[in-house]
């Protein structure tokens, strides 16, 4: 009897399904932040190493077959790559519903819904000359990161002295019609907390996703101290005690953010993200693949499955496909960011790809 069974969603070995993919396409970056890379890159790995832009087209449409909805583009500074609208491009074409048959052959159905949702997170720093042809090449929205107001507190906390470029750079993905546009800014004790509320008058200007991200232990400098680290529960204070928030009535789902709109029914909205204090990993819907292909099933993975040898190896799709199902079953129950015995990642949030 011929059994034909329909691929569902990657699962991992709890049952979570595995439907968003963060790409790094590059461990360069050109900003020096304090929490992530002060020190700069270490000598940079051979070109060879990475992924080329058709392995990842390659790669992301087998993701997207095995159920990826969502496809994160980052770095390091992606914007860095030079063939980044090359690769939206692509990237961007699997977006139409694959009537093929399942990409392990035989007589598997793919049920996958193709990809949703193709975004970006960047400094910001390359937008106001190129937020257009990112639109163009297809990206659906952007992340924008951008820790101060201030310019000396921007300088202090990033490396550099351009918060008005990056300034612009939003204004420019507005312009451009990267719809929503998210502002990241990973509050640090003693530099940024007591403009928490200052960047939720931000959203409510602009009408941007603020979200405010908790300082976590994947900085080069191995610097990271709890004390270091300002609350989820602190960050919403700090803004209600300015603009009331009202809690958004959107099912979290994996999303990594609490969600709140202005009680006022102002523009803009809030954003929370509070992996220390209230981790969410349980419903956690996330792998990672670096620059040099390298799958993490884990921000604070302590190891790695390297997707590149086995295309370049010769494997077959089928079997490229077996190594992708055999990693994510791997995939950690949550992290023990909060445990005594708990281990730094080795390499930093500039290579695993924020
Ligand atoms: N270069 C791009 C950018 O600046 O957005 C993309 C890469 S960056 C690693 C992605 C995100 O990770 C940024 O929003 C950054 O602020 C965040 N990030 C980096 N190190 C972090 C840390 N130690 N704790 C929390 N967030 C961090």
């Amino acid at each position: 009897m011929l059994i034909t069974l329909m691929s569902g969603p990657l699962k991992d070995s709890y049952n979570r399904p595995i439907r968003d993919l963060r790409v790094s396409l590059t461990d360069r970056c050109n900003f020096r932040c304090f929490y992530c890379l002060p020190h700069g890159e270490p000598p940079m790995a051979a070109k060879e190493q990475m992924l080329s832009y058709e392995e990842i087209e390659y790669v992301c449409g087998i993701f997207v077959e095995l159920g990826i909805e969502k496809i994160r583009l980052t770095g390091g500074e992606p914007m860095m790559r030079r063939d980044i609208e090359q690769i939206i491009f692509k990237l961007s074409q699997l977006r139409e519903p694959p009537e093929r048959p399942h990409p392990a052959g035989g007589s598997r159905t793919s049920c996958a819904p193709g990809l949703r949702d193709l975004a970006l997170t960047t400094n910001g720093y390359f937008l106001p000359h190129r937020a257009h042809s990112l639109k163009e090449a297809g990206l659906d929205r952007i992340t924008i990161s951008l820790d101060s107001l201030k310019r000396d507190v921007f300088k202090q906390m990033t490396g550099v002295d351009v918060l008005d470029r990056v300034l612009e750079g939003i204004a420019a993905a507005k312009e451009a019609g990267l719809d929503p546009i998210k502002i990241n800014a990973v509050i640090v004790r003693g530099h940024n907390e007591d403009e928490v509320s200052d960047f939720a008058s931000f959203a409510r200007e602009h009408d941007v996703k603020m979200r405010f991200i908790e300082f976590m232990p994947l900085d080069s400098g191995h610097d990271w101290s709890r004390e270091d680290v300002v609350s989820g529960r602190e960050i919403r204070q700090r803004i209600e005690a300015r603009f009331p928030l009202a809690p958004l009535d959107v099912v979290r789902g994996s999303d990594t953010s609490r969600r709140y709109g202005f009680a006022d029914g102002a523009p803009g909205e809030i954003g929370i993200i509070a992996p220390v204090t209230e981790p969410f990993c349980g419903a956690c819907s996330r792998i990672r693949l670096t620059a040099d292909g390298q799958i993490r099933t884990c921000l604070f993975s302590t190891v790695e499955h390297s997707l590149r040898d086995v295309i370049r190896d010769g494997s077959s799709r089928s079997e490229t496909i077996d190594f992708i199902e055999s990693v994510v079953m791997k995939k950690e129950p949550r992290h023990y960011i909060n445990d005594p015995g708990f281990i730094t990642p080795s390499r930093t949030m500039s290579f695993i790809g924020g």
